[in-house]
């Protein structure tokens, strides 16, 4: 019976509810077969959750969403080492839930209560009680339903807001800050195409075009540099950070001595670079400020304070995900791609904050017929619209 009911739950998830592509790839095939087999059971008004997900905020939080089919109503309790977020009028949803290892959060499962759901997740560290401000209802956008997010720390600090997290239930959805960094500028003119193109005109045409669209779409968004001026990469990793930013996406063009190489490259940092071509790029564009490529040492003090561990991991895999998003868009827009891994990593000076985010090389001036493209309006158009793509796809919520 339970299973059946499992099942039935699970069938009118992916049919009616949309279940997101990530929760049916969850599923077995075996089990989808099953699924598929069984009659259409309509569960009229019930509520249901679609997915649960953990993960660490850059600030250190950690974050826990539910996502439910429809708007959720909910309370909360804190049983010796737990919280149990006990959601009305919801049942069971087959979904597992996707937990990231660095949180709060040991274990996750979900107990049916009458009409009443409960969300019990098992905690490493007691925890004082959340309070509302902390808590976030997000009405649906994009492939998301309703998301009910909760964020919070261990010990006895859960009450007060700190302004980057929280935000009032039944408040419109949390705006997203993306702050773009054209590349270069004033007197660092990036490098140069045989045509005489400069990467720091390409890029800031680039940037301005992209700020329009993303804030059309309701991004919040700052440009590093809205003018021919030189910037410190320090001084562009800074800006993400007093922006509170959600995403920072730095926009570069590229040389090779072969006249012939072309393509975009997507980078995220790393300490040691992917491969020697990306290691020879990190140099170049380090350059400017003569910031050495040996890695993590090299962030200001004040950010290596700010950056644990815990939240480096928490910064490089959620640039791993935006950076995998920029490179399908960019690959579904049949932008050329330079030959080897979609997505490569790099000491970058300007990568070198606790905002998650990719170095975007748009293609190669150095190559005639890239140099022609990355200079039109149409194909930058088209870099733009492929990046808002990735944007959107980005899960800014986890
Ligand atoms: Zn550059």
């Amino acid at each position: 019976m339970c299973v059946l009911v499992f099942l039935c739950e699970f069938w009118y998830n992916v049919f009616v509810m949309k279940l997101s592509r990530r929760d049916v790839l969850k599923i077995s095939g075996v089990g989808f077969v099953a699924m598929s087999m069984l009659p259409r059971v309509a569960f009229a008004s019930r509520n249901s959750v679609l997915s649960l997900r953990t993960g660490v905020q850059p600030n250190g939080k950690t974050r826990l969403v539910i996502e439910t089919s429809g708007r959720p109503s909910y309370d909360i309790s804190y049983p010796q080492n737990q919280l149990v977020i006990s959601l009305a009028n919801t049942s069971v949803g087959g979904v597992s839930p996707k937990l990231s290892g660095d949180t709060l959060i040991k274990n996750l499962t979900q107990v049916q209560n009458g009409d009443k759901l409960n969300i019990v997740a098992d905690l490493r560290r007691s925890i004082a009680p959340i309070d509302k401000s902390q808590v976030m209802i997000l009405s649906p956008n994009g492939d998301n339903e309703y998301r009910l997010v909760f964020d919070f720390v261990a010990g006895a600090s859960n009450t007060v807001s700190n302004g980057t997290t929280a935000s009032v239930a039944n408040q419109p959805a949390k705006k997203y800050v993306i702050v773009i960094d054209a590349g270069h500028g004033g007197k660092d003119p990036g490098c140069i195409g045989k045509g005489g193109t400069r990467e720091k005109v390409v890029v800031l045409s680039v940037a301005k075009k992209l700020k329009k669209e993303l804030d059309a779409i309701g991004f919040k968004t700052y440009l590093t540099r809205s003018g021919d001026t030189f910037l410190k990469l320090a001084e562009r990793a800074e800006i993400a950070e007093k922006r509170h930013a959600d995403l920072f996406l730095s926009l570069h063009a590229n040389a090779n001595p072969s006249r012939s190489t072309k393509g975009y490259s997507v980078y995220t940092l790393s300490e040691k670079a992917s491969d020697e071509e990306a290691q020879k790029l990190a140099e170049t564009e380090n350059a400017v400020d003569k910031i050495g490529v040996s890695g993590f040492s090299e962030f200001s003090k004040e950010i290596r304070v700010a950056l644990s561990a815990l939240q480096q991991r928490a910064v490089a895999e959620l640039s791993e995900e935006y950076a995998a998003d920029c490179a399908r868009a960019m690959d579904n827009a049949s932008i050329d791609r330079l030959p080897g891994p979609s997505i490569r990593h790099a000491p970058f000076a300007v990568l070198r904050s606790t905002v998650p985010g990719a170095l975007i090389e748009l293609g190669h001036l150095s190559n005639a017929a890239e140099e022609k493209l990355l200079k039109s309006d149409t194909h930058q158009n088209k870099l733009v619209r492929a990046i808002v793509k990735s944007v959107k796809n980005y899960n800014f919520d986890v």
